[in-house]
């Protein structure tokens, strides 16, 4: 059997030496590079050849990749790297790792066209000067070979350990029996078609209820499937570090298999963000600044075995790893992730624009399944992930403080973008693009700022520095603007008669078009969440391929444990708010008297919440109730809940789509009710009619409403209601106040197992609890 290995990777793993130093980054963006490459290829001769596959195997390596390209004029093999600011400033160890990779590249060449002797070129780029600096070095094939050698004997060690772990974790996971004595009912059904799916490589969207394990349930099933469908990694992505515990506990369970002999071996990694697991805040990712970057891959090679030996790596382990080697533990978890068989983390870090697993996973020709929790969640963070604003203010702040020889450049900015907003009349505007001379001044910006600051690496001015990664994000995405996005303008408050300012924002409306490849470089996909119907508004807004199978788990829960009782008798439309109030408090003090116990009350304002609240403490002050208010700390929200007990009563008040209308957990008497006083619907605004239109010329006008606003809406009721019974024998009531709650085509989204009650149409005034 033999390892394979991309030159790449190969030459990270052995020629890396010295600090981490990432003062030459961020490097140019992938466009960028691409534009440098074909700016390089564009002055070589016709016979040019670019983008040569190679490979050659040596003793059980298997080593591959792809030559930038080949001058057969000049016998000259070229690596090509495009970069910002100046030349002299690249760390030593970065060009060493690029002459590696180049003479590895022309090994493989003069293999495959049986040369004796090659000239090896690294071609820089500069992006900014559209100059290109050449280093030429002539080799004989023989000396390449040897070069060649030499780096796969230093890794065929780690490649031989790679493979053994391989069979062991494979043999492991085919013996590894489910954790738990028995499935709950529901979670059998969930695992059989996540296995289904993951060995038919088949993307698929699965709706499971809260409280049957789903994340054993999906975890489970995929690492089975494996070894027999040669899964190389897992990738569990969640939208909260609550979510990626409970991935963390299960794969805890699942690794230590009590019961057999056999040990899964499953490495498992969780990935932290810089801000949470930097050990110097103050200070920057260079060994000049930073004491646990310095000799980074020096002390890496010793670090890192003691991680595979560990296996199991959460935060807590990998702190404790990179102190014993005193070395940065987030980019030690980076280097991590290479080698780990599970990893949990933030969605982002496979779905977002740079995001590591992803381009990880394209560069190794990594065989994966992604198991994304809370699914229903992803098309809100996608679309932030594609979004990107500039402020004015941002761009005031590093004027003032940049220097000379950039206040021109900014100045210039300043005018194009003053000059874009200059006729806009209302405070919000949709324009069809971004205007050029706009773009134009922020390309001009953003490359003066990033070779003033790759020139002045030690330069501090984070106003600068703000405005040029926002510059670079924005440009990014304006690159690949198109019908999923939208460019607006939103005039900041006035003072005096002036407006202070705008924002521009490129706004993302459907992630589709830029999750697509996601998807498509995944063997395997599975979105699961209690609430993702229909499935198609998830499929079509999410980029999941036509074909992706789709499974609605029955609920284990029965019809006779929850009363779902529509209130059509009220109105909770803005325009009859007020009208709303007396029947609300009415009814909550009427349902809480009728069966005393704690419940749990929607609004969908904090405005529409205290007049609620207001009126309901002033005619029931006997019932104890508690809010929840904007910004709450981790200790407030801590106390919310905590008013929740088995043996308390009361009516918290709480906004839906926030913090206690999903992800919270409060079985049996701890919560035995809830009031939506809202259908959830998003705020009528300029943005979501912009939502809404985009909704409509993309997916046809009969979705533009549904897509923009219903589905969501009803989304975030579907969860909040579901926080009422948690348990098979959990027994409780949900109020849905509105008319709207009546319309077939909002009760079609209710779950299939709610039995709908009217409370006009009740023997007993619509607040029993059976
Ligand atoms: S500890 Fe912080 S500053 Fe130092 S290398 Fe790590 S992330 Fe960078």
């Amino acid at each position: 059997m033999n390892y394979t290995v991309a030159v790449r990777s190969l030459c990270e793993f052995t020629a890396r030496r010295g600090d981490l130093d990432l003062r030459f980054t961020p490097g140019p963006s992938a466009l960028e590079g691409m534009e440098g490459h074909a700016a390089v290829r564009s002055k070589r001769p016709p016979t040019y050849r670019a983008e040569i596959s190679l490979a050659a195997d040596y003793r059980n390596l298997h080593v591959r990749g792809r030559a930038d390209g080949y001058d057969p004029d000049l016998n000259r093999l070229e690596e090509i790297k495009t970069y910002r600011g100046k030349l002299e400033a690249m760390p030593a160890n970065h060009r060493a790792l690029h002459w590696a990779q180049a003479k590895i590249y022309a090994y493989l060449l003069c293999r495959q066209l049986q040369l004796n002797r090659i000239a090896v070129a690294l071609v820089y780029f500069d992006i900014g000067e559209r100059t290109e600096t050449l280093i030429v070095e002539d080799h004989e094939a023989a000396s390449l070979e040897q070069h060649f050698q030499q780096h796969c004997d230093c890794f065929i060690d780690w490649a031989d350990q790679e493979m053994r772990h391989r069979l062991a974790r494979d043999a492991g996971l085919d013996a590894m029996s489910f954790p738990f004595p028995a499935f709950r009912p529901g979670q059998r059904d969930l695992s059989v078609s996540v296995y289904k799916s993951a060995r038919q490589g088949r993307h698929l969207l699965a709706q499971a209820p809260t409280g049957i394990g789903k994340t054993a349930g999906t975890l489970f099933p995929v690492l089975k499937a494996c070894p027999r469908e040669g899964i190389d990694k897992v990738f569990y992505l969640t939208a909260k570090t609550s979510g990626r515990q409970l991935a963390l506990d299960a794969l805890a369970r699942l690794s230590a298999q009590p019961q057999s002999s056999v040990s899964t071996g499953i490495r498992v990694l969780e990935l932290t963000a810089r801000d949470k697991a930097c050990e110097h805040p103050d200070k920057q990712c260079n060994g000049a600044s930073c004491p646990l970057a310095q000799g980074f891959y020096d002390k890496l090679p010793a670090a890192r075995q003691e991680a595979v030996d560990l296996a199991f790596l959460d935060k807590t382990a990998l702190r404790a790893v990179g102190q014993r080697h005193q070395l940065c533990p987030y980019w030690l978890t980076q280097e991590l992730a290479k080698w780990s068989d599970v990893v949990v983390g933030d969605y982002n870090y496979y779905f977002d624009t740079t995001a590591m697993l992803y381009s990880q996973t394209v560069n190794n020709a990594w065989r994966v399944t992604v198991l994304a929790d809370e699914a229903h969640n992803m098309i809100e963070r996608a679309r932030k992930m594609y979004s990107a604003e500039l402020d004015e203010a941002c761009l005031i702040a590093a004027q003032h403080s940049a220097p000379p020889s950039l206040k021109a450049a900014l100045t210039s900015l300043l005018k194009a973008w003053r000059k874009s907003y200059r006729d806009q009349e209302s405070l919000y505007q949709v324009y069809d693009g971004i205007p050029k001379a706009l773009h134009n001044a922020l390309l001009r910006a953003s490359g003066i700022v990033g070779d003033y600051l790759a020139d002045h690496q030690s330069a501090t001015d984070t106003a600068l520095q703000t405005l040029y990664f926002d510059m670079l994000h924005f440009l990014r995405l304006a690159e690949v603007f198109a019908s999923h996005s939208i460019f607006d303008i939103t005039l900041l408050p006035r003072t005096g008669r002036r407006p202070s300012g705008a924002r521009l924002c490129l706004r993302n409306m459907v992630p589709a078009p830029f999750l697509e490849p996601r998807f498509a470089a995944a063997h395997h996909a599975v979105l699961f969440s209690a609430t993702l119907s229909p499935c198609t508004f998830y499929r079509d807004t999410l980029g999941m391929p036509e074909d992706a199978a789709w499974v609605d788990v029955d609920t284990p829960f029965r019809a006779e444990q929850l009363r779902v009782i529509v209130q059509r008798q009220i109105s909770t439309r803005y325009q009859h708010r007020s009208q709303s109030i007396a029947p609300i408090t009415a009814l909550m003090a009427r349902q809480y008297r009728h069966h005393p116990g704690n419940y749990l009350s929607y609004f969908s304002s904090f405005d529409y919440l205290s007049q609620v609240m207001d009126e309901f403490a002033r005619s029931y002050p006997e019932i104890p109730i508690w809010d929840q208010s904007r910004a709450m700390q981790e200790t407030d929200k801590d106390a919310f809940l905590q008013r929740f007990q088995e043996d308390s009563c009361g009516i918290g008040f709480a906004v839906l789509g926030g913090a206690f209308a999903e992800g919270i957990d409060l079985p049996g008497r701890k919560l035995i009710g809830a009031f939506v006083s809202t259908l959830g619907l998003p705020q009528m605004n300029p943005v979501n009619e912009a939502l809404k239109d985009s909704m409509g010329s993309i997916f046809g006008s009969r979705h533009a409403y549904d897509y923009a606003y219903l589905y969501p809406g009803l989304q975030k009721v579907v969860q909040a209601a579901g926080r009422v019974i948690r348990t098979d024998t959990d027994v409780g009531v949900v109020h849905l106040i509105d008319d709207r709650y009546a319309q077939a085509r909002v009760r079609r989204l209710f779950p299939r197992w709610w039995r709908v009650e009217y409370a006009d149409q009740t023997m007993d005034e619509g607040v029993l609890i059976s």
